[in-house]
């Protein structure tokens, strides 16, 4: 078992993490305690435009990790398909804009739609917009959801299928984002990692914990160390590809929304010094 993080170096937090909180405090926060990184959220850009907020994020002395999210290709009729690629076209954009070096694509379920079709559609839709995500300098990064969202948000459950998309592509600007929460249940997990880390398309890794039961499909997570996910086991299969990226703590959880912001951060620091 590899040892638990040695400090905040590579400590980037989702801004949903701390969904009370403004973008704008949530940078402030953040910076001030310590944090290095950030995955800002579109809906970030209410207040404040992606150029803006990435400026903001900069002087704040931190970096701008990701931008979550695009996807939602499957649809049942080609004109939706079609809205689906305008709209990852403009997350494209607003990712430049932000200057997010990638876009995490939660890839989208059409409900009725077999699961393959879906899964082809997906492979479609991201085939569409990867000269524009080449262009813009900004790659896609397909996340695996867990099979409890494959009627309706993806159709993509494993690093498996997401790495057969990537061998099927076959681009520089597409690859993989792995959270923990989704794909901890996995007996291939070890081996999918070792293999995404060889093709390398390892672009991003997410942690929180699975909660024991858990009462809600979205938005009950623990922060780590809360559930069962043995988080620094994956740390150190994807670490052992030789990934050096941040670890992202990414946790919906209206129980911690409903507490002290400013403590619930400190609360996350601690348990991913101790647990991630
Ligand atoms: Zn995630």
């Amino acid at each position: 078992m590899i040892p638990p993080p040695r400090d905040l170096s590579r400590l980037c937090l989702h801004t949903m993490t701390t969904r009370p909180w403004a973008f704008e405090e949530s940078v402030r926060r953040y910076a001030a305690a310590g944090v290095r990184g950030v995955t800002v959220w579109r809906s970030d850009f209410a207040r404040h435009g992606p150029a803006a907020a990435g400026e903001l994020i900069r002087a704040s002395g931190l970096r701008v990790v990701s931008l979550c999210r695009g996807g939602f290709f499957p649809a049942a009729s080609p004109g939706d398909r079609a809205k689906a690629v305008d709209d990852n076209l403009r997350c494209i954009d607003e990712a430049a804009a932000l200057g997010a070096p990638h876009v995490v694509l939660v890839c989208g379920s059409a409900p009725g739609l077999p699961l393959a079709e879906s899964r082809a559609q997906i492979t479609e839709g991201i085939a569409s917009v990867l000269t524009h995500a080449a262009a813009c300098g900004v790659k896609l990064a397909i996340e695996p959801l867990h099979p409890m969202y494959a009627g309706d948000r993806s159709a993509v459950n494993t690093v498996g299928q997401a790495r057969a998309i990537c061998n099927q592509l076959k681009s520089p600007w597409l690859g993989i984002a792995v959270d923990v929460y989704h794909t901890w249940w996995d007996d291939g997990l070890e081996d999918e990692i070792g293999s995404a880390g060889r093709e390398g398309t390892l672009l991003a890794f997410h942690i929180s914990d699975w909660r024991v039961p858990t009462t809600d499909l979205l938005e009950d997570r623990g922060i780590m160390g809360e559930g069962c996910i043995p988080i620094r086991q994956i740390r150190g299969w994807v670490e052992g590809t030789g990934f050096v990226g941040f670890n992202e703590v990414e946790i919906f959880s209206r129980r911690h929304w409903a507490g002290d912001q400013e403590r619930y951060l400190e609360d996350i620091k601690a348990a991913y010094l101790a647990h991630a």
